[in-house]
């Protein structure tokens, strides 16, 4: 018998708190994970009935097989803090300089230790086996870590995975959920407009490289006003214009970058060929030549449809219809779509923002706080869901 569920988060509640601002304190960026990972790794080693082990340098799996075989499910947290210097008043601000937790990576790793706790005190109750996947760089792409803990295999036999991110947009207590497409694929443009340089003066000497960059950028909005279905979803973003020395020298070349985002994965391979076109027309167009590199980034995070019900029923059954909010989706990224090359699964948001406590900063901003609440919520939401499907939903 599993039991009072209820009363071992609560029982466990504080310790997950001081985890979580342990790892504040001690934030480690993409690929330097080292403390970080050494840390769960002991953590888990504490806990028992855990095979836990490294698949990369920084990154831990944990595994716990239950009594009987059954469903594999695995839960994931990132574990990377960011570059940037904190600026919270909190006693347990990031002691590292220049480097900080503003993303809620640390609760999403305190969360899933908790989870794991409880979990490893279950095994004689278990049909099945669950994997615990803390994943290094989440933040920086290409490859990201969900990329190469997928090809060090941690997803080998998998039936389903859950992941999910503390959100501040949305109030703690609630859980934002989203059917299908969830998060965009961040794939990035480089593009070199080569004209030929020459006096201010004298234009019809040159091929004028930036004013066929800027025709470039204006027509680069053609393809989300005019060539892509207004009900789909692309963003074009340029995000870097850089030409030119001084106000009367034209120069040779123009280097226009950006981002393109897609919610579809077939308008991930159409939107690219949509913006050689334009490029290749308007400098041909005027003279000029040009070189472009498209550089793949995470693909889209798309949710089963029925791993989706079964968040949807757990969020009902532990806090209450109320809580789930559904949630449009973000153009934002994230690479938990690696995961789902290999087996389906979902992400949701633990609502994490408090107005009334002013903790309602965007992620990636110094000032970055959440209610701690959602700690708690986190917990509930992944130990139902997974008993849940352990049970043979979805
Ligand atoms: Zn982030
Ligand atoms: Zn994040």
């Amino acid at each position: 018998m599993i039991g009072n569920l209820n009363f071992k988060v609560d029982s466990i509640k504080d310790q997950v708190i001081t985890w979580r601002h342990l790892l504040h304190q001690n934030p480690e960026l993409s690929y330097q994970e080292g403390e970080t990972s050494q840390f769960v790794y002991n953590t888990l080693l504490t806990f028992g009935n855990l095979e836990v082990t490294r698949p990369t340098k920084t990154s831990v799996m944990a595994r716990m097989i239950g009594k009987k075989p059954g469903k594999v499910i695995a839960l994931r947290a990132d574990m990377d803090a960011l570059p940037i210097q904190e600026e919270t008043t909190f006693e347990y601000a990031s002691q590292n300089p220049g480097v900080m937790h503003a993303c809620g990576h640390d609760a999403h790793i305190a969360i899933l230790l908790g989870v794991a706790k409880i979990f490893s005190s279950l095994q004689e109750d278990i049909t099945g086996e669950l994997r615990f996947i803390f994943q290094h760089a989440e933040e920086l792409f290409p490859p990201g870590g969900a990329e190469e803990l997928v090809e060090a295999g941690v997803m080998e036999g998998v039936d389903t995975i859950l992941g999910g991110h503390v959100w501040t947009p949305l109030e703690v207590g609630k859980i934002g959920l989203t059917h299908g497409p969830m998060m965009a694929s961040p794939d990035s443009f480089y593009l070199t407009i080569k004209g030929r340089g020459g006096h201010g003066a004298m234009p019809h000497q040159t091929i004028d490289a930036i004013l066929i960059g800027a025709e470039v950028v204006v027509n680069l909005q053609h393809i989300v006003s005019r060539s892509i279905d207004p009900l789909d979803h692309v963003v074009i973003s340029v995000c870097r214009f850089d030409g030119g020395t001084t106000n009367n020298i034209l120069p040779n070349n123009v280097q226009i970058d950006g981002t393109i985002r897609t919610l579809d994965p077939k308008l991930r391979q159409e939107v690219p060929l949509l913006l050689e076109r334009i490029i290749k027309g308007i400098t041909s167009a005027h003279g000029a030549e040009y070189d472009l590199k498209i550089v793949l980034g995470y693909r889209q995070v798309i949710n089963d449809e029925r791993i989706v019900r079964v968040l949807e029923e757990t969020v009902r059954d532990v806090m209450g219809a109320s809580a789930i909010e559904f949630v449009r989706p973000s153009m934002g990224a994230e690479d938990f779509s690696a995961y789902l090359q290999k087996a389906p699964g979902a992400f949701f948001f633990l609502g994490g923002g408090n107005k009334e406590k002013g903790y309602n900063y965007p992620h990636h901003h110094p000032c970055f706080m959440i209610d701690e609440e959602a700690l708690h919520y986190g917990m509930m939401i992944f130990i139902n869901a997974t008993l849940k499907l352990l049970a043979g939903k979805a």
